[in-house]
């Protein structure tokens, strides 16, 4: 299987499936009604699948608006010529405000001191700095409370370099169905848009829905939803599974460095914590380690595909390399392996033939979630687009 667009330089990257993103963002937008917008999020590199690529191919498939995380992931963006609008999911550092009026990035704002120095910036530019208004109706992570909320917009509106654009919270528990949590912030979300109604305050687009928010409460898709892991074809919790289909977009592959048969009792990798136990196991290194992402506390309890067949990960993972063992007994053929060369192609997390690597499996066996591992992966390998 030699991929002609792999990377000439390293033999380790990622294969971003920009079909699978069509294809998912196409089954999240048709999950809206008519004239609801869909955002998708594409912080921390798309979730490690590369933000400018995933952000043009969404935006082919139904999306309108985007989410990021920092200041530098919208310049990011924009300087890459995306002109649809672009929303920070938090504030900024007051220092960033000009940057923010420069690229029309949206912050997200819950404090009237930045409120009003964004509004003073945008006027001295000759612009209106549109932003969304942040509630914290429970997550306790960013936002204004909703009882103190149209006291805030009293003392921000009257500013005329001001736009409200957007009034959203972000759900805890959207994973759950039938939560209290969720009902009770839901709750309290209605309410305060209903108070800043009332109050006679433009509100703008209305938006709570996360993921597993579209999946699960289609009652709160509102003016606008904000999708994430799901447009990357991973299923944000046990609740959504079943309810959507959706393609895995990443996969992570190498290929065998060097393979040596060594003798029974060497130790493999920092600390030699495996030794070969018998006669004819090979032993392969790939050049992918977890300064790549593939997390050191995966050492000797992962496997990886070769030739279409799980192999054991053997020994520490170093920070730039990995070895996998391979039984190639010709006497116990029941386990017995095809010996592996230079050049064979490995799957870290994707299909070979009929065997797959979830980011799913993976996650489990690092005790964390899917979108960890696939945030990881992005950060050194380089990523090959198909
Ligand atoms: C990351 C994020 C999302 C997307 O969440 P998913 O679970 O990946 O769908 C939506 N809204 C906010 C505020 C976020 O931080």
């Amino acid at each position: 299987m030699p991929l002609t667009s792999e990377p000439q330089d390293r033999w380790a990257w990622v294969e971003i499936d920009l079909n699978a993103i069509r294809k998912n963002t196409r089954a999240f937008k048709g999950m809206l009604k008519r004239g609801t917008q869909l955002m998708c999020a594409v912080k921390a590199d798309a979730y490690g699948h590369g933000a400018v690529a995933c952000t043009k191919a969404m935006h082919a498939s139904g999306a309108d608006q985007f989410a990021v995380a920092t200041v530098a992931e919208g310049v990011e963006l924009r300087q890459a010529g995306i002109e649809w609008p672009i929303l920070m999911l938090n504030q900024a550092p007051m220092g960033a405000i000009q940057t923010l009026v420069d690229y029309d990035i949206m912050p997200s704002v819950y404090t009237s001191e930045f409120a009003l120095a964004y509004g003073e910036c945008a006027a001295a530019n000759n612009k209106i700095g549109k932003y969304h208004l942040a509630l914290d109706t429970g997550m306790t992570r960013i936002g204004v409370l909703p009882a103190d909320v149209v006291e805030f917009r009293h003392a921000i509106d009257f500013h005329r370099g001001l736009e409200c654009a957007g009034t959203f919270t972000h759900f805890a528990t959207a994973d759950n169905l039938q939560d209290w949590d969720f009902s009770l912030q839901a709750q309290r979300f209605t309410d305060a848009v209903a108070a800043l109604h009332d109050a006679g305050c433009d509100v703008g687009l209305v938006h709570c829905d996360n993921t597993p928010g579209i999946i699960l409460h289609p009652n709160m898709h509102f003016d606008m939803a904000r999708a994430g892991i799901g447009l990357y074809g991973l299923q944000p919790s046990e609740a959504t599974e079943g309810r959507i289909s959706l393609a895995p977009a990443m996969s992570v592959r190498a290929r065998v460095m060097r393979a040596i048969n060594p003798a029974v009792g060497e130790g493999v990798s920092y600390g030699l914590h495996y030794r070969i136990p018998t006669p004819h196991i090979q032993v392969a290194t790939i050049p992918l380690g977890y300064a790549d992402g593939l997390s050191r506390t995966l050492s000797g309890r992962m496997d990886v595909l070769v030739h279409g067949k799980r192999a054991r990960q053997v020994g520490n993972i170093c920070m730039d390399q990995c070895m996998f063992a391979i039984d190639t007994n010709p006497v116990r053929s029941y386990r017995r392996a095809e010996p592996v060369v230079e050049g064979d192609l490995v799957t870290i997390i994707g299909k070979d033939g009929n065997e797959c690597i979830t980011a799913d499996e993976m996650a489990k066996l690092r005790g964390t979630i899917n979108y960890e591992v696939t945030c990881n992966f992005g950060m050194r390998l380089e990523k090959v687009y198909l």
